[in-house]
């Protein structure tokens, strides 16, 4: 099945190689290359599905919300256009009846404040609500709000973390990993789990750590180490890991099948950064 969503739009960043200021990936700047990556939601999983007439309609959750990111998130929309998004891909402010009776359809924009976080869902989710969280701080993520406010467009549009296609993985210890030669401990080092913001917070708060193979997260538990190798784990436990480790294969569709680091879009704005 091929994916809907027809390129991933390249953005460079001011900051020249995008992960250069990563403490998390130490990636081969050489390997730097301008082809046009995606790692997409599968549909066959049911969970979601694609914006009908490839239209975003969303409100925002009250009028202190639109007042502040309004501006910004039109913005971030014309970044994409300008950036090689089809014109066709649209998005659409609606009121507040239809944001009412049409939960399911309708993207719910939340202000979480100047120093709040982020996070969208996955396209179009075929049992609840969508919703994007949007905060008004620069101080995370691309340090620029458009920039930010692109990023979580483009999971509304379907799109998940680049660097977490499990094909780009080495084949060790990471759970879901395909062998890939780019992310992991096995690739140089690779993957710095102990630098995530809150890697001292979350393992001294997770003790013992919700284990994602049993009901709601609870049952026998395991070392907090698995928080660092598994994407299950860490996504369980809220741990930022879980936006960086590897998903597994089945829960999306990769732009190319391919290991390397020449694979990977470097220049994504789907990458996620870790500058606290
Ligand atoms: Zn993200």
């Amino acid at each position: 099945m091929k994916p809907f969503f027809p390129c991933l739009v390249i953005l460079v960043a001011s900051t020249g190689h995008v992960l250069a200021g990563s403490r998390v990936f130490q990636p081969n700047l050489s390997a730097a290359h301008l082809d046009r990556r995606s790692w997409v939601f599968d549909k066959e999983r049911k969970l979601q599905t694609t914006w009908p007439n490839r239209q975003i309609r969303y409100c925002f959750e009250n009028d202190e919300a639109a007042d502040a990111i309004r501006e910004p998130l039109e913005e971030a929309h014309t970044l994409w256009q300008r950036s090689g998004l089809g014109a066709e891909f649209t998005i659409a402010e609606v009121g507040e009846q239809e944001c009412q009776e049409h939960p399911q359809s309708t993207l719910l924009v939340q202000w979480t404040g100047d120093e709040g976080k982020m996070a969208t869902s996955i396209g179009l989710l075929n049992h609840n609500r969508p919703h994007m969280l949007l905060t008004t701080s620069i101080h995370m993520g691309m340090l620029d709000q458009v920039l930010n406010f692109a990023h979580e467009l483009g999971h509304a549009w379907g799109l998940m973390h680049e660097h977490q296609n499990p094909n780009f993985w080495s084949s060790g210890i990471i759970e879901n990993a395909k062998g890939g030669t780019v992310f992991g401990p096995e690739n140089h080092g690779n993957w710095r789990c102990e630098n995530l913001k809150d890697y001292k917070e979350q393992f001294g708060i997770h003790n013992p750590v919700r284990n994602p193979g049993y009901n709601n997260g609870f049952g026998p538990s395991t070392s907090p180490a698995d928080m660092c190798k598994s994407y299950e784990y860490a996504a369980t436990n809220g741990f930022t890991a879980g936006d960086y480790l590897p998903m597994p294969s089945h829960h999306g569709i990769g732009g190319s099948e391919g290991k390397t680091g020449d694979d990977v879009d470097w220049d994504s704005i789907m990458l996620s950064r870790n500058r606290s």
